[in-house]
C-alpha cells in the first residue's frame, strides 16, 4: 500500500506577521472549491466563510515538512490555503479533491481533524490527518462528502492572538 500522505495542518495566527497578496484562487482549483460550497448546502449548520475570505496559492511548503502537501493558515479575516505544486500535479482528481475539501475544512469551517478508523480499515472523514487515498475515496466518494458537513465538527479558535498552534502530524 502506498505511503499515505502527511496532508495539512491548520495554522492559526492573528494580528501579526504578513498579510496574503490577494483573495481567490487559481482555476484549477476552482471545480474543488465550489464543490465545497455545493456541499456545504447539504448542512447549513455548519459554519462557512463566504469565498471573499478565501485566497488558495500554489507555493513551497518544504518548512512545513518534507510530505506536507496542503497547508490552512487562518487569521481574523482571512484564509490562506497553500498547496504543494508538484504534489498537485502528479494528483489524480480523487486526491486533488480530498486535499482541496480537507483544506477548506480547516479553512473555511475551522474543522480539526478527525482520526477516527472505521472497522474496515477505512478512514473516517477526509479530515483524517493523512491524505485519504484514492482507492478509499474513489469507491466511496459519497460517503465522504457527506460525512464531511454531517459530523458536528470539532471547532478551532478564531481568537488568540499570535499563538501558533499547528496540527500537522508526521
Ligand atoms: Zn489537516
Amino acid at each position: 500500500m502506498r505511503t499515505l500522505i502527511i496532508i495539512l495542518a491548520t495554522l492559526m495566527l492573528t494580528g501579526c506577521g504578513q498579510r496574503y497578496s490577494g483573495r481567490g484562487w487559481p482555476a484549477e482549483v476552482d471545480p474543488y472549491v465550489q464543490l465545497y460550497f455545493e456541499l456545504s448546502r447539504l448542512n447549513p449548520s455548519v459554519h462557512v466563510a463566504q469565498g471573499d475570505y478565501l485566497t488558495v496559492e500554489f507555493g513551497d511548503l518544504s518548512a512545513r515538512g518534507p510530505s506536507v502537501v496542503g497547508f490552512c493558515e487562518t487569521r481574523n479575516d482571512e484564509g490562506l490555503v497553500t498547496l504543494n505544486p508538484q504534489f498537485w500535479a502528479s494528483a489524480d482528481e480523487n486526491v486533488r479533491e480530498v486535499l482541496v475539501l480537507h483544506e477548506l475544512g480547516h479553512c473555511l469551517s475551522f474543522m480539526e481533524h478527525r482520526g477516527l478508523i472505521l472497522s474496515n480499515g477505512m478512514a473516517s472523514s477526509i479530515m483524517y490527518p493523512y491524505l485519504v487515498p484514492t482507492y478509499m475515496y474513489g469507491p466511496n466518494r459519497l460517503y465522504f462528502q457527506y460525512e464531511l458537513f454531517h459530523t458536528q465538527p470539532t471547532i478551532t479558535s478564531a481568537d488568540h492572538g499570535c499563538t501558533l498552534t499547528s496540527d500537522q502530524l508526521q
